[in-house]
């Protein structure tokens, strides 16, 4: 096992970080408290300069327009692009259109990757996945009540989705719906791409998420699709194989969600280090950093850090390795504890920096805020959790039984 960063990647890292500080730290305000959407033409400024940078699209193939890294490499990338929230989006490679790409890439049509994967690279649109349903569970997926009937040439959808991330101003949607109600669980539903103007989409509204309805890339919809007529040639891969095509959205997808989590506890961290050695708490000029309770937790989180950091490059490299099917324990092991790892730094820096952290004049607000939901998207902890027991259990049975 090498975790070695060559110099080719450091440069890169350098030139990122220098570029996150710089110019993106400065604009986070913009994110928090301001309209996302109003902010777009100063946002847009940035990625022309990452793009003359030549760090567009990391994580996308050379032959596209990306830089081309592969997953080991943009897992570094992805962690410093997570210091700031605006990272990702302004060098090209923000979720969920990141996802999209891979899967355009795999399985559009030519005319599909005209239409829809060559913009999207360009970042001339954006676009966004609805599967999530109002009424269904979403850690049960099998349960999806939305469906596509053949009409003519063209598939007719009804459904209630939400939490359709970024779907405000996207250009179109990759909707998760039955096809074939009586084929068997898991190859009864497909992935179809529906251009967000067509007669039918209708998206309610943006879903205030603790206070903030967002816009634009920063906005969680509520849509439904009431006859929503697209043809069939929308169809992405073949029907019925929607769920294995969200297998692929996820497997490497973690790696760079989680490294992406670990830059915001390392931006978390700096913070909560800073605040404790500049801020005086007693006569004489004593600090937080002087008191036990603070050095404990600084000694907590930089432990916690590093270790969820390690199982993080560990399970990337059994990805490499023996591929994402045979590494799924150690995928779903990182979802849960970079998740909860992050949740406990990003609250211990707004502990030191009292009511200061809670104020939205700092970004851990914003941190506490956007990252919450990191637990339940992808597969919630527990669901995670569940998994990867069972999958022991039945591994230490079947020993048992070898005997
Ligand atoms: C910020 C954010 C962004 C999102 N973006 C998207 C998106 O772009 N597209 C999209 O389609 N969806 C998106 N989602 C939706 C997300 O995928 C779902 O919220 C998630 O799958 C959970 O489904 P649910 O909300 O229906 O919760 P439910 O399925 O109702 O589960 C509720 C809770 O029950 C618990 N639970 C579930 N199963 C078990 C079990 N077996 N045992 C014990 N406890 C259990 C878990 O704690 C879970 O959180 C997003 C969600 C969030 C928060």
């Amino acid at each position: 096992m090498d975790f070695k960063i060559s110099e080719k990647l450091q440069t890169i890292l350098d030139m990122i970080n220098e570029f996150v500080e710089k110019e993106l730290f400065p604009l986070e305000p913009y994110f928090n408290d301001g309209d996302f959407k109003a902010a777009v033409p100063i946002f847009e400024e940035k990625r022309q300069m990452v793009k003359k940078m030549e760090l567009w699209a990391p994580n996308v193939p050379k032959e596209l327009g990306g830089m081309g890294l592969d997953l080991m490499e943009h897992a570094f990338v992805s962690e410093a692009l997570g210091r700031s929230p605006l990272g990702h989006y302004i060098f090209g490679c923000q979720a969920p259109d990141a996802g999209n790409i891979e899967i355009l890439h795999k399985y559009g049509t030519d005319d599909q990757k005209r239409m829809y994967l060559q913009p999207l690279v360009d970042g001339k649109i954006r676009s966004c996945f609805s599967m999530t349903e109002v009424n269904m569970p979403g850690s049960n997926p099998a349960m999806l009540e939305t469906t596509a009937v053949k009409d003519g040439d063209d598939y007719v959808i009804n459904g209630h989705k939400w939490f359709t991330s970024s779907a405000d101003g996207a250009k179109f949607a990759i909707v998760m719906a039955i096809t074939d109600p009586k084929a068997p669980k898991y190859l009864n539903a497909s992935m179809i791409i529906v251009p967000t103007d067509t007669p039918g989409f209708n998206l309610i509204r943006n879903i205030p998420v603790m206070g903030h309805s967002g816009s634009d890339y920063a906005s969680h919809a509520e849509i439904m699709y009431q006859s929503c007529r697209v043809p069939q040639k929308n169809l992405l891969g073949p029907e019925g194989h929607g769920f294995i095509i969200a297998q692929d959205r996820l497997g490497p997808g973690r790696i760079h969600h989680c490294m992406r989590w670990l830059g915001v506890c390392q931006r978390a961290f700096d913070m909560m280090c800073n605040r404790a050695n500049d801020r005086i708490i007693s006569e004489g000029g004593k600090t937080l950093a002087s008191r036990q309770l603070i050095q404990s937790w600084v000694a907590k989180s930089a432990a916690e850090i590093q270790a969820a950091r390690l199982m993080t490059l560990h399970a990337g490299w059994r990805i490499e390795d023996v591929g994402t099917s045979e590494a799924r324990n150690d995928i779903s092991l990182i979802k849960f504890v970079v998740a909860n790892t992050m949740q406990n730094v990003v609250d211990r820096a707004i502990q030191v920096h009292g009511g200061l952290g809670v104020s939205d004049d700092t970004v851990l607000s914003m941190f506490y805020r956007l990252e919450r939901g990191a637990r339940i998207y992808d597969g919630a902890d527990e669901v995670h959790q569940l998994m990867v027991g069972r999958r022991i259990l039945r591994e230490y049975n079947e020993r048992k039984n070898k005997k």
